[in-house]
């Protein structure tokens, strides 16, 4: 498609095709249509929600406030959403979703059902031409993919899946039906925020329940008051101001790291500022308490130890203590979660942990799954809940080609580059949200950074068509920068050092890169609107 070519026969001429409908995705249809532009959205589940559509499992919750997870752009009309509590469930998070799709009337212009099967971009004509498992053909000038951090899921783990003759279910594709665990043997895989959120909920319910765990992980509990409608108000009263706030912080949240350094405090006045931060019950026990905690092995080791005597307290039993609390690593070097009476679910007699460190899973098979020494583990229900190609996957996954017929598949297979995870070199005209190297999941409350990069982006589209230029790509000495800039930030804290989906270590055969940027929302928001203001220096407008 790159040689003098003409627009494909029958295809839909568009000036942006959107790629997604959550958050992002729904943000940059309703702000390109404002703009006057022609837009299409493309969604590969039946409705909006992204995130909260396709992950309905069972205890499915946000573990950023509600009142500063959600759109920003309108304060009236948020002023007519109710939120019941502090970390609403999926179903709530879904709903509002919905009501922001209703009210902004965005189905209208989302074709549901479609995933993109392939991007290819026509040098001559300088447009991008997108394909659809429907058999659709979208022409378009700009290509504006919100298809997610974490939204790539990882499925095909194991041999033999398709032989189960129970029930399989993946978290991140979860079923509409309720699923009924009474009387049933259940297994899940996975002990990440998911996994975590899974077990604390459907343990009671189940005859019995085993844990396959590879990796214990730290937890922080999570408390969850309920909302009043003068909870509500009093949001709405600071919406402009906590808007600027989340902006200036460091994870995107509402608190911030601004106590005095763990180094220049007594052990008592450490001890009484992390208990107060633990007693918050949010993220910023990790996010605002001390960051020495990310950079300094003693400091970190210090505050691992806290928190495994806070896990200690609770489960008391020393071989469940073993498997349940993490040694191998620091805490907050991994994505914290937040959790419920997840540790008290490991003391019902019906749930049983069985370590697969040592012994790995093998294979499914017909009756449960088969260990490496050979034991099967008859089950009725498999959970997998094992995570996500994260940051990559959503674009390696769409087959895309830019400038010279280059497959970014290919490319990040070897090196996974953005600049300011916004745009890529080779790709014109592409735009990005939520991409490797941009602020991703509690290390951003991606409410902020979402609707921030989407806005970024829609100057930029604006800003090329205010002076008569039709294409944008990011330079290979801004990527360059940008990349080094990332690098030094991210080496520079002990979040390199673990393995984690934020390393791409969950990923067999993916590059070992911080897919997360580190330097900080407000860092990074300090940077888009510096590229803003001086006429988007580093990115090409011709
Ligand atoms: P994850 O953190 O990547 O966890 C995947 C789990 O599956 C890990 O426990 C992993 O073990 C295990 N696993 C994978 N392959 C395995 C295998 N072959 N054998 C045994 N165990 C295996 O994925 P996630 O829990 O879905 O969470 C991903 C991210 O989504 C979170 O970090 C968070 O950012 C976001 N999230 C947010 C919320 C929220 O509250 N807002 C809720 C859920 C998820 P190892 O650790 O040993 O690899």
């Amino acid at each position: 498609m790159n040689s003098a070519s003409a627009q494909p026969p029958s295809s839909q001429q568009y000036d942006a095709i959107v790629v997604g409908a959550g958050m992002a995705g729904m943000y940059a249809l309703h702000r390109l249509r404002e703009k006057g532009l022609k837009v299409k959205a493309i969604e590969k589940g039946s409705n909006v929600g992204g995130t909260w559509y396709w992950n309905r499992y069972p205890g499915a919750r946000v573990d950023s406030q509600a009142y500063i997870y959600h759109f920003w752009f309108d304060k009236a009309l948020e002023s007519e959403w109710q939120w019941s509590e502090r970390f609403p469930a999926q179903p709530e998070t879904e709903r509002y979703f919905n009501f922001i799709a209703d009210r902004c009337d965005l189905r209208k212009d989302i074709a549901f059902n479609t995933s993109v099967i392939a991007a290819n971009y026509d040098e001559s004509r300088q447009r991008w031409v997108i394909e659809t498992d429907t058999g659709e053909t979208f022409d378009t000038q700009y290509f504006v993919s919100c298809g997610g951090m974490l939204s790539a899921a990882l499925t095909d783990l194991f041999k033999g899946q398709e032989s189960f003759k129970g029930q399989l279910l993946y978290t991140a594709r979860w079923p509409s039906e309720k699923i009924d665990f009474k009387g049933k043997k259940v297994g899940i895989v996975g002990t990440g925020a998911t996994g975590i959120q899974v077990i604390q909920t459907i343990a009671s319910e189940c005859e019995s329940l085993k844990v396959f765990m590879r990796t214990p992980q730290y937890i922080t509990p999570m408390r969850n008051p309920k909302y009043t409608k003068a909870d509500n108000d009093a949001f709405i009263e600071d919406f402009d101001a906590m808007r600027k706030r989340v902006r200036s912080t460091f994870g995107g949240f509402d608190y911030d790291f601004h106590g005095r350094p763990y180094s220049e405090c007594t052990p008592e006045e450490r001890k009484a500022q992390l208990e107060e931060l633990w007693a918050d019950g949010s993220l910023s026990f990790w996010l605002a308490g001390y960051s020495e905690l990310f950079f300094d092995e003693k400091i970190n080791e210090e505050i691992s130890e806290w928190v495994r005597e806070k896990m200690r307290e609770r489960i008391k039993d020393p071989e469940l203590c073993e498997h349940l609390i993490p040694t191998t690593y620091g805490f907050g070097t991994h994505r914290v979660p937040l959790e419920n009476k997840f540790l008290e679910a490991f003391l019902l007699p019906q749930v049983k942990i069985v370590p697969v460190k040592n012994n790995p899973i093998e294979a499914v098979e017909p009756e449960g799954l088969r260990l490496a020494d050979g034991s099967v583990h008859d089950l009725d229900i498999l959970i997998l809940a094992t995570g996500f190609d994260a940051g990559s996957g959503a674009l390696s996954r769409m087959n895309i080609r830019g400038r010279g017929g280059r497959s970014l598949t290919e490319e990040w297979k070897k090196d996974i580059r953005t600049t300011m995870g916004m745009q890529i070199h080779g790709y014109p005209n592409l735009f990005a949200t939520a991409t490797p190297l941009s602020p991703s999941a509690a290390l951003c409350n991606m409410a902020t950074c979402l609707q921030e990069q989407v806005d970024w982006i829609v100057h930029a589209i604006d800003a090329l068509r205010s002076s008569g230029k039709t294409v944008m790509e990011a330079t290979e000495a801004a990527e360059e920068a940008w990349i080094a800039h990332h690098e030094e930030s991210s080496n520079a804290t002990l979040l390199t050092k673990t393995d984690s989906w934020y390393m791409g270590s969950n990923v067999k055969g993916k590059q070992r890169r911080m897919l997360s940027y580190t330097g900080g929302v407000n860092e990074y928001h300090r940077r888009l609107d510096e590229v803003r203001e001086t006429g988007f220096k580093g990115f090409e407008m011709s």
